[in-house]
């Protein structure tokens, strides 16, 4: 439950507030203002100015508080990613949704997390200092166990790459009982990740070429037995979808 507002003006003052106990960074809200036992006292990012779509160079920077559909709806989204987006949150939560949020709170079954894990993503955070702002950024792979709480100003994607995003599951728009997001650089680097099962999407794959792909999914998957699926299936499917993305790009 959120007990006390904030909404500051600068970085500066977010910064400063959120050193505060039980403070946590207000994105779109979907999540946070839903009914808990626990009291947090919320600081609303909407007038930092979070909200930049850039493209610089061959990377897409993304503000933390672009919400999910005005990514979607960005000329330079990658289609993987749409596809992914899609399927994460229905269009009534997408317009409110934030990426940092939807990232900070995504669980394994995240298609938004999975398909950024795949293009290695870089996650730029904001850090208080000696009185003045520090920015660091770290990857996707390293942000995703760990969930560091500082406060995310960005998030950075390559676009010199090929991508491709495929799932199962209950319904074409339900979240995926298993989903494999594929991205290849110029050079080869080919990174296919899986979700659909546990605390995060994993990396299957991260090697100079596409070579072993359906088994490095099926080796990926052997303990992924939940409610939703047994991990005999999901091995199964996984070596089929990291065929199909190779196929797709
Ligand atoms: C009715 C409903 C129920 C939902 N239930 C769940 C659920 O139980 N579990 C679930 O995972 N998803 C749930 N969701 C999905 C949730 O909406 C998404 O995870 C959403 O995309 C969160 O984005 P947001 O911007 O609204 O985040 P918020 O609700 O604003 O914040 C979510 C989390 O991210 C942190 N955060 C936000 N911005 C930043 C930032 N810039 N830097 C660092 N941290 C930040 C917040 O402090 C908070 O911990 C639900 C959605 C709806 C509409």
């Amino acid at each position: 439950m959120i007990t006390t507002y904030h909404r500051p003006q600068t970085l500066d003052e977010a910064l400063t507030l959120l050193t505060q106990p039980n403070t946590v960074p207000l994105g779109g809200g979907t999540l946070l203002s839903q009914p808990t036992t626990d009291s947090v006292q919320a600081v609303d990012l909407q007038s930092l100015g979070l909200d930049s779509l850039t493209k610089k160079g061959n990377d897409l920077e993304i503000g933390a508080t672009c919400t999910l559909q005005s990514l979607l709806e960005n000329e330079n989204c990658p289609e993987s990613l749409k596809a992914a987006i899609k399927l994460e949150a229905p269009i009534n939560v997408r317009n409110a949704a934030t990426i940092a949020g939807t990232l900070v709170a995504s669980n394994g079954r995240s298609p938004f997390a999975t398909a950024l894990l795949a293009m290695d993503a870089k996650i730029e955070k904001a850090i208080s200092a000696n009185s003045k702002i520090e920015y660091q950024t770290s990857n996707i792979g390293e942000f995703l166990p760990l969930r560091p709480t500082n406060l995310i100003t960005k998030i950075i994607l390559p676009l010199n790459t090929k991508s491709a995003f495929e799932f199962v599951s209950r319904t074409p728009a339900d979240k995926p009982i298993i989903c494999a997001a594929l991205t290849q650089w110029s050079s080869g680097r080919t990174r296919l990740t899986l979700g659909g099962y546990g605390k995060s999407p994993i990396l299957a794959m991260d090697g100079t070429e596409a070579e072993g792909i359906e088994s490095a999914a099926r080796n990926a998957y052997h303990e992924a037995n939940d409610e939703w699926a047994s991990a005999e299936y999901r091995m199964d499917v996984a070596a089929v979808l990291a065929k199909r993305c190779i196929e797709a790009i």
